[in-house]
């Protein structure tokens, strides 16, 4: 969540992943340290001979238990470093530690090494982390702000909540994820998608925004038009046939065919000169209804939308874009390129609104970041005005006419007040996890 936070003053790294790579590190450590607080995590006794640290830089898992639960590591980082979690960023090589990060910071950067298998890298996404850099280079990208991160993250929140400011922003990353069924079909991803339950999720108007749209297409309308043009852009350079979708089932509101139609209004369609007639959601059909999906598992998915769609012989030969909303096993979407490479289409461009991460359903952070009504006992959750879409907090126990005034915030308002709360002594060590651990 990095694009909100209002401030970075300190940076904890995960020091075990450079353990083969100590001349990264030192240049990390040459280039962070002049500007912020660094502190370095270990969950397993790596010889700091060899990076150039003292024993009082690191912060090293006490005991089995801590090795198991890298978030106590983290929490004793975080108080270390006295910095509130909300401006504090966390930087490591491997995915694999940046679970227990995101349940406790809102910043993350992951170093990758510059080559990746496809299967790897589809690992790394799962995670989500808010910047994949590969060098150094990319990191003092990204702490500049000329890069955002994931474009539609950006073009989702409300304007003035951000560390940087638009002008300075020169790009914005729609991060490409390999797709496993359809090699040469990647996919463009604009950001991320939290559930209700995930502790990122109120500090996400992207996610509050998708959640809202399933019940109100319209009023997200405009904001997912200008965030399919950008990613249209990122994905193609400009050079396409068409713009399809993919088809909800008839019995339902076709979200991302109202999302199309609402294009030739948005302001990065006009800028980049896309043609309205390029839109054509018309292209896949969905004639039949199949089984609701949420609750299947990969393969049964898979069956359940074969030969669900029908393409249009117009795509032959022709470069289509695929839009479609929240990907999870990705079948729907695979069904329709499939769909579209027999109806002869050139090359296909998939683009989705977002990808769901590993979902966290920490304690942690939302019992800690409640923000109390006042006028009744619930407290402020993220929502979107059901005219604008326009994201805010409101209270979680609000009913029409009950006579009761409850409190509001704006997004902006709300999420200063969350990162306010996130302050390093609220980050309790699990002692009671760790007697239990101990005893294993
Ligand atoms: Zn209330």
């Amino acid at each position: 969540m990095f694009f909100t936070l209002q401030k970075i003053e300190g940076f904890i790294i995960n020091v075990d992943d450079f353990r083969d790579d100590a001349a990264l590190l030192d240049q990390i450590v040459d280039e962070l340290k002049p500007r912020y607080k660094l502190v370095f995590a270990s969950k397993s006794g790596t010889d700091f001979s060899a990076l150039r640290l003292t024993e009082d830089d690191v912060v090293v898992a006490e005991s089995s238990f801590e090795k198991f639960m890298y978030q106590n590591v983290l929490r004793r980082a975080i108080t270390k470093m006295g910095s509130a979690p909300s401006t504090t960023v966390f930087l490591c090589k491997d995915a694999g530690s940046l679970r227990s990060a995101h349940e406790l910071l809102l910043g993350t950067i992951l170093m990758h090494r510059h080559s990746v298998a496809p299967l790897e890298r589809l690992k790394i996404f799962q995670q989500f982390p808010d910047f994949l850099v590969q060098d150094l280079e990319d990191l003092r990208v990204c702490l500049s702000g000329e890069c955002l991160g994931f474009g539609g993250e950006f073009l989702a929140a409300p304007e003035g909540i951000f560390l940087f400011h638009e002008d300075d922003i020169k790009y914005h990353e729609y991060p490409l994820v390999p797709n496993l069924e359809h090699t040469d079909c990647p996919v463009h991803v604009a950001g991320r998608y939290f559930s209700p339950s995930d502790p990122r999720y109120s500090f996400h108007a992207l996610s509050n925004r998708i959640l809202h749209s399933k019940k109100n297409p319209g009023a997200q309308a405009e904001c997912f038009a200008e965030l399919i043009s950008l990613g249209v852009w990122v994905a193609t350079d400009g050079s396409f046939d068409a713009i399809t979708r993919v088809p909800s089932r008839p019995s339902k509101v076709d979200r991302l065919a109202l999302y199309l139609k609402a294009m030739p209004k948005a302001e990065r369609f006009k800028s980049h000169n896309f043609y309205p007639a390029s839109i054509q959601p018309e292209l896949l059909k969905c004639p039949d209804d199949y089984p609701k999906l949420t609750t299947m598992d990969f393969k049964s998915r898979k069956t359940a939308v074969k030969g669900a769609f029908s393409a249009d012989p117009q795509v032959e030969g022709k470069h289509i874009v695929l839009v479609d909303d929240v990907q999870t096993t990705g079948a729907t979407l695979n069904e329709c390129i499939r769909v579209l490479k027999a109806a002869g289409a050139a090359k296909i461009s998939p683009l989705v609104l977002a990808c769901h991460p590993y979902t966290l359903q920490s304690l942690g952070l939302s019992v800690e970041q409640e923000i109390p009504c006042g006028p009744c006992d619930s407290h402020l959750i993220g929502k979107c005005n059901s005219k604008t879409g326009e994201p805010f907090f409101g209270c979680a126990n609000w009913k029409f006419n009950d006579g009761i005034n409850h409190a509001y915030k704006t997004f902006k308002d709300g999420i200063k007040t969350k990162m306010m709360l996130m302050e390093p002594h609220l980050l309790q060590l699990d002692n009671e996890l760790e007697s239990e651990g101990q005893s294993f």
